[in-house]
């Protein structure tokens, strides 16, 4: 270790490839995030780890509904094109529902608007993606604690792995110990509970495909938060997400939304509950030099919960950034963040303000969507399709100027 210390680049590079269990780069995580970071890194020769608690391919409570502008990102940014064999559904079509009002805004494009995957097999193609890369996954592995010594020491289920730079790609509830001579300290995807959007999702056997063919969303199921159905190819993905003001009883409130899409007769294969934790990225982009990507940094879309687009893409950006750092860990942190700050962070901002409007503010954006329902739904569309953004502040506060005075 301590002749690590007074090695180049270069030679730190040769040296680690002479001990097993020391990485250029290790990532916590084989979630879509962690995957594409490893792939990225482990493709440019950089010799990476990747180190998952579960043994894959692990189900994750998701509606796996994959944007078209991501599809497309993944193809044209990381030459991945999506197989087949892995894609369930596509929607070329969606509906937005407002109960309240009985209004119901439909959507139709002539690509996929939503690509439905069922996430084992989409993560473990990704995984597998970075494996044929050169990375190195070591599952069914949990990281417990990380210490910072000359390398970060990272202690796990399986061992203990060191490698100086580490990206933690552990999602929502990865909690992992930090050491280090002053203090201890636990390292989350989030700062505190009000951070996380709780959801629950259920698999329900599919006895009528014509029921729901398209992505549904159903914007006012309840307080601060919406429903969803996406079509698989034998199930219906059904769940529901609560804005983090509301103390709600989830599994009652599904129990409710089954019962209004005429599914509560069919038993679920599976009810899982998870979080999705937004606008942690406020606090910090890393910890103690620990560059976060996806949930871990909380980069959820918070009208939406969608985080996939911003998990794959964080990934690929924190490679990015290391790559063009040298493997500097302090150096890779300014430039992920300079990246981050390029659209991610911008549009996080802007979306924050619209899902206070939608959800904490129910008369407000219900009058909305009475009078602009269908240009709003068109205008998602072209959000989830890559051609355009969110709106700015000024557009929004433009339009609510109209419609209130
Ligand atoms: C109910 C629900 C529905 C959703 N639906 C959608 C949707 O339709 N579309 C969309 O875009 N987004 C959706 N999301 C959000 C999306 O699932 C997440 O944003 C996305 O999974 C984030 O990817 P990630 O790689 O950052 O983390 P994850 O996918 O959570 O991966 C993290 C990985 O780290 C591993 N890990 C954790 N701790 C440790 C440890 N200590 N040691 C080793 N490994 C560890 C975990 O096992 C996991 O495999 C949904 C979320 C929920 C909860």
């Amino acid at each position: 270790m301590l002749l690590i210390r007074y090695c180049t680049y270069t030679q730190t590079v040769m040296i680690s490839r002479l001990l097993p269990n020391r990485f250029d780069v290790a990532i916590i995580g084989a979630g879509p995030s962690g995957s594409l970071a490893a792939m990225n890194l482990a493709g440019k020769g950089i010799k990476t780890l990747i180190l998952e608690k579960e043994t894959l391919p692990r189900y994750k409570a998701c509606g796996g509904g994959l944007v078209y502008r991501t599809r497309n990102w993944l193809k044209e940014s990381a030459g991945l094109e999506i197989p087949d064999s892995i894609i369930e559904s596509e929607s070329f079509q969606a509906g937005f529902r407002i109960h309240a009002n009985n209004l119901m805004f439909e959507v139709k494009r002539n690509v996929p608007i939503i690509t439905m995957v069922m996430r084992e097999q989409f993560d473990y193609w990704l995984t597998m993606q970075a494996v044929n890369q050169g990375a190195e996954l070591v599952d069914n592995t949990k990281v417990l604690s990380i210490k910072k010594d000359i390398d970060f020491l990272i202690t796990t289920t399986g061992g203990v792995f060191c490698a100086p730079v580490v990206v933690l790609a552990s999602g929502a509830l990865g909690k992992i110990l930090f050491e280090s001579d002053a203090d201890k300290q636990l390292i989350t995807g989030f700062h505190n509970y009000r951070e996380m959007m709780p959801a629950l999702e259920a698999e329900i056997p599919m006895s009528d495909n014509e029921l729901f063919p398209f992505a549904r969303f159903d914007l006012d199921m309840n307080k601060g938060g919406y429903g969803w159905v996406f079509p698989k190819k034998t199930s219906y993905s059904v769940g529901l997400v609560v804005n983090k003001k509301s103390r709600t009883n989830l599994n009652r409130l599904l129990g409710d939304y089954l019962r209004l899409l005429k599914l509560d007769q069919v038993k679920p294969t599976i009810v899982k509950g998870h979080t999705i934790p937004y606008q942690a990225w406020a606090n910090s982009i890393s910890v103690q030099g620990i560059l976060k990507t996806g949930d871990a940094m909380g980069l959820a879309d918070p009208v939406v919960g969608e985080g996939l687009s911003n998990a794959l893409q964080s990934g690929w950006m924190a490679a990015e950034a290391i790559i063009e750092s040298g493997l500097d860990p302090r150096l890779s942190e300014k430039v992920y963040l300079n990246k981050l700050g390029l659209k991610i962070l911008p549009q996080l901002k802007i979306a924050t303000r619209l899902a206070g409007i939608l959800y904490n503010q129910p008369k407000l954006s219900k009058m909305i969507f009475r009078t602009k329902g269908q240009e709003i739904a068109e205008n998602f569309t072209e959000v989830f399709l890559g051609n355009r953004d969110y709106p700015t502040e000024k557009e929004v506060f433009s339009v609510l100027r109209k419609l209130l005075f």
